[in-house]
C-alpha cells in the first residue's frame, strides 16, 4: 500500500509532475493513441530529466509497482500505459540537438518523429523512421523502425549510434558499439525490456527533397499488381522504397472525386536518390497498369512523413495483426485480394513494408532484431473512430490474419503486435531470444520492465 506520505515524498523528488486519479489532467494523461486501450494507472510521473527517471524507476522497484514507460503512446497494444502501477511518461523530455558536421542527432526519449524531422530537415539531413509523424521515437526505434527510407538506409536501429539508459536498479549507463555493447545489441530490436532510454544518438543521411507519393490501381487489378510488385521491389534501386497497401481513397483533395471512397490497392513510394534519375526510376511504375492514380511528386521529406497524419488522428479504435513475409506466393496473393476487398471501414488497411535492400546487409545476430532475410513486414489494421465498430474491425483483422499467417515466415515485427503471448515473442526473436534472455537476466533479473513484448530473464 502506498501511503499519502510516501507519494508526497516521491512528488517532492521530481522536477516534473506527478499525476494521480483525482487530478484534472489524469484522464488526458492516461489516454494513449489507440482508443481501444482504457487503463488506469495509480501514478503518472511526467519526467522532465534523467534525475526524474532515476527517481521513478527506484520508486517503482522499491514499492513493487507495475511499471510502464510511455514514449509517444502509439503502441497498438497500449504498452505505454498500465493498470494500477506507475507510468513513466517521457513526453516532457523532447530535446533535440543536430550536429551537422558529425551528421548525428541526439534525441530525448519522449520525442516524436515529426519533431526530429523538423530539426534535421533544416540541415538537409534525415534518419529513417516510420510513416506517421506523431509516432514516438522511443517505441518505434527500440522495436526496429521501418519506414520510407528503409531500403536505402536500413532500419532505425541500423542508424542508432548510441543511447543513454536508466536501468532497473536505477543506474545510468551509456551504450554504443564500444560501451556496454551487450546492452546496445539488446536494445536494437529488444524493445523497452532493458531500461528507460533517456536519449538516442542517430546517424543522419543527406535527404532533403524526395520524389514520392501514391500510385493506385482498381481492386480488379490486385493480383496483377501484387505479382508485379513482389518482383519489382526486391530488385529496385535501394534509393527507392515502396510499400504496398489496400486502402479506401479519402474523400478529400488532391484525390480526384471519381475515386473518393473507392477501395483500391496501391503503393506509396519514396525515392531518395539523385532527382535527375527519378524519371528513369519511376518509368516502369508509371507504365505498369497504368495506375488509375499516379501521385508522384518531388516534396520535402517531412511532407511525406506527415502525409497520413490527417487520416490517422489519435483516438480511433485500432486492432492490429502482423507477420514477417519472405515470399508472396500466388496463393497468398489470391487471399490478399479476397480479404483486402473486404476492408470493413475507411481507415482499415493492410500494408506490406519492404525490409530488404540495406536491411539485408546486417547479419541476423548483429542486433536483437533477427528477421534479416525476409522481404516484408505485413500489418493488418482494423481502424475506426466509432467504438460501435470494434467487433467489425477486429473480426476482419483476425480473419485476414488467420488466412495469411500460414504463408508467413513465423514471427512478426514487435511494434505491429498486440498481446499475442510468449510463443509469438520467441518466434519473433528466433535464434536471438536466448541471448536476449541472458542480457535481461543481467540487467533486469526481477523483470521490472515487463509492460512490453516481454523477454523473460533466464532462470
Ligand atoms: C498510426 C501508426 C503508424 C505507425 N507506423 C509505423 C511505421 O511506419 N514504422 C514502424 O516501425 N512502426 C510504426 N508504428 C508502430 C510503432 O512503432 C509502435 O506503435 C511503437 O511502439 C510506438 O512507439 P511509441 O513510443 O509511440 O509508443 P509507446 O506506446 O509510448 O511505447 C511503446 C513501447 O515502447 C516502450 N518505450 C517507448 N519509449 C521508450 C523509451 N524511451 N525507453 C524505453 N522504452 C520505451 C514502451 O515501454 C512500450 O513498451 C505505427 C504505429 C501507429 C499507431
Amino acid at each position: 500500500m502506498l501511503t499519502e506520505q510516501t507519494i508526497q515524498a516521491f512528488r517532492a523528488s521530481l522536477r516534473g509532475k506527478l499525476i494521480q486519479p483525482a487530478d484534472a489532467e489524469y484522464d488526458a494523461a492516461r489516454k494513449v493513441y489507440n482508443a481501444m486501450i482504457d487503463r488506469r494507472p495509480r501514478l503518472i510521473a511526467r519526467c522532465v530529466d534523467v534525475a526524474d527517471v532515476i527517481a521513478a524507476v527506484r520508486f517503482a522497484r522499491e514499492h513493487e509497482l507495475l511499471l510502464a514507460i510511455r514514449g509517444g503512446g502509439h503502441n497498438g497494444g497500449g504498452l505505454g500505459v498500465c493498470d494500477d502501477g506507475l507510468v513513466i511518461d517521457l513526453s516532457g523530455m523532447r530535446g533535440i540537438r543536430v550536429d551537422p558536421s558529425e551528421r548525428t542527432v541526439r534525441v530525448d526519449g519522449g520525442c516524436t518523429w515529426g519533431e526530429v524531422d523538423h530539426a534535421t530537415h533544416a540541415f538537409g539531413l534525415a534518419t529513417p523512421s516510420g510513416i506517421i509523424s506523431t509516432t514516438g521515437v522511443g517505441g518505434l526505434t527500440l522495436g526496429g523502425g521501418i519506414g520510407h527510407l528503409t531500403r536505402k538506409c536500413g532500419l532505425s536501429i541500423d542508424n542508432l549510434l548510441g543511447a543513454d539508459l536508466v536501468l532497473a536498479d536505477g543506474r545510468f549507463v551509456s551504450v554504443s558499439a564500444k560501451e556496454n555493447s551487450d546492452l546496445f545489441w539488446a536494445i536494437r530490436g529488444g524493445g523497452g525490456n532493458f531500461g528507460v532510454v533517456t536519449s538516442f544518438l542517430f546517424h543522419l543521411h543527406p535527404v532533403r527533397t524526395i520524389v514520392g507519393g501514391p500510385t493506385l490501381w482498381h481492386l480488379d487489378q490486385t493480383e496483377k499488381v501484387m505479382r508485379w510488385y513482389r518482383e519489382f521491389i526486391v530488385s529496385a534501386p535501394q534509393d527507392l522504397n515502396g510499400f504496398f497497401a489496400f486502402l479506401t481513397v479519402p474523400p478529400v483533395a488532391p484525390f480526384p472525386e471519381a475515386l473518393h471512397l473507392k477501395k483500391m490497392c496501391g503503393v506509396v513510394w519514396c525515392y531518395a536518390g539523385p532527382e535527375d534519375q527519378a524519371e528513369k526510376v519511376f518509368a516502369p511504375i508509371k507504365s505498369f497498369g497504368p495506375p488509375a492514380l499516379y501521385g508522384i511528386h518531388p516534396m520535402p521529406y517531412p511532407m511525406l512523413q506527415g502525409a497520413f497524419d490527417g487520416l490517422y488522428p489519435p483516438g480511433h479504435q485500432w486492432y492490429w495483426r502482423a507477420d514477417f513475409v519472405k515470399e508472396l506466393s500466388d496463393e497468398a496473393i489470391a487471399l490478399h485480394a479476397r480479404h483486402g476487398a473486404e476492408m470493413p471501414t475507411m481507415q482499415s488497411s493492410m500494408h506490406l513494408y519492404p525490409i530488404n535492400g540495406k536491411v539485408h546487409e546486417v547479419g541476423k545476430g548483429d542486433a536483437a532484431f533477427s528477421y534479416r532475410d525476409v522481404n516484408w513486414a505485413a500489418v493488418i489494421v482494423g481502424v475506426d473512430p466509432d467504438p460501435a465498430n470494434k467487433a467489425r474491425i477486429t473480426d476482419w483483422t483476425k480473419r485476414y490474419f488467420d488466412a495469411l499467417h500460414p504463408h508467413s515466415a513465423g514471427g512478426a515485427y514487435v511494434n505491429f503486435m498486440m498481446d499475442e503471448g510468449q510463443e509469438r515473442v520467441q518466434a519473433t526473436y528466433g535464434g536471438n531470444y536466448a541471448k536476449l534472455a541472458t542480457v535481461k537476466k543481467q540487467y533486469d533479473p526481477g523483470n521490472l520492465f515487463r509492460v512490453n513484448q516481454n523477454i523473460r530473464p533466464t532462470q
